[in-house]
């Protein structure tokens, strides 16, 4: 049986109804219910007769829709979570779901989802990013999967980072060909995809749809599986062994060095040398690193126009 409540904070559902009601053919019945309720006396009356009339209407207005039918499609989740509260984004990057298991067996596991206003008044696009959103959850209960919170990768820095985008990336392409698959993909979703996993697995170069395939089209996946290729994909995707030639930054072996990097820009190469001080660039560096500072280079300077 169903024992999973989903709780929505006051205020987002409030901002949600305001927002959808307005030029809603029912908006007139809205406002007049809505003015009576100001001339309710006591201050703590009139919040809770606010409180439940806007619950109302976010659930008459359909609202609630998307996260329900999210949950719904995953029984994992609703076997094994016992609440969902849904707050409010502040931004687009806060927008996802998380997972939190209590010490106390009583309390069980609950869901926290954050979404803005604006994606609730967009049910159909809600609904592709809950689905998965909610089946990282699904893998995340499932032990068949075997997820561990801890990637268990020692190094720091630059290098951990490349590990964990290289593990994201793997995880999100299992779960959108599983929902490809299900027919709950959004469209193009395949081409997308990929293009995030040749730009973190550089060294497939040519063959990356090839490897690609084995995640998006592949099932039984684990989180271990994950973690190997995240970690060591020369290894665990069977390419070619190299010639031991490791990026001097993160310590990868790679199939892709910057072709000429003597020609860095100075600015650059400060900025590598900040964090790697003894960094020559005749030394070289892979292509992925370079790209990293690229990025940051870019994202610190406003672009002009
Ligand atoms: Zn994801
Ligand atoms: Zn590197």
């Amino acid at each position: 049986m169903r024992q999973l409540r989903v709780d929505y904070e006051t205020r987002l559902v409030e901002e949600v109804v305001l927002r959808a009601v307005a030029g809603h053919p029912d908006e007139g019945e809205f406002r007049r219910v809505r003015d009576q309720l100001y001339e309710l006396g006591e201050a703590d009356e009139r919040d809770r007769a606010f409180c439940t009339f806007h619950g109302q209407w976010f659930e008459r207005l359909g609202m609630c829709q998307p996260v329900e039918e999210a949950l719904a499609e995953r029984p994992l989740v609703l076997a094994q979570v016992r609440r969902c509260a849904v707050v409010r984004a502040r931004n687009k990057k806060e927008e996802g779901a998380e997972l939190f298991v209590s010490p106390d067996p009583a309390t069980g596991r609950a869901i926290g989802l954050q979404l803005r206003p604006e994606s609730l008044l967009v049910p159909d696009q809600l609904l592709g990013f809950l689905r998965h959103e909610v089946l990282h959850l699904a893998d995340m209960l499932d032990p068949a999967f075997g997820y561990e919170p801890a990637l268990k990768i020692p190094e720091e820095g630059m290098a951990h980072r490349m590990v964990q985008d290289r593990y994201r990336v793997l995880w999100d392409t299992t779960i959108d060909g599983r929902l490809t698959r299900e027919g709950r993909a959004p469209d193009r979703v395949r081409q997308r995809r990929l293009l995030d996993f040749a730009r973190a697995f550089p060294m497939l170069g040519a063959g990356a749809e090839e490897h690609f395939a084995r995640f998006f089209d592949g099932t039984d996946l684990t989180h271990a599986q994950l973690v190997a290729c995240a970690r060591d994909p020369v290894q665990a995707l069977g390419l070619p062994q190299l010639v031991d030639r490791r990026c001097p930054l993160c310590t990868f072996p790679s199939y892709s060095f910057e072709p000429d990097p003597e020609s860095l820009s100075p600015v650059l190469v400060r900025r590598i040398q900040e964090h790697f001080p003894a960094w020559r660039p005749a030394q070289g560096i892979c292509r992925q690193c370079a790209d990293l500072y690229r990025g940051r280079q870019t994202a610190a300077v406003p672009a002009t126009a």
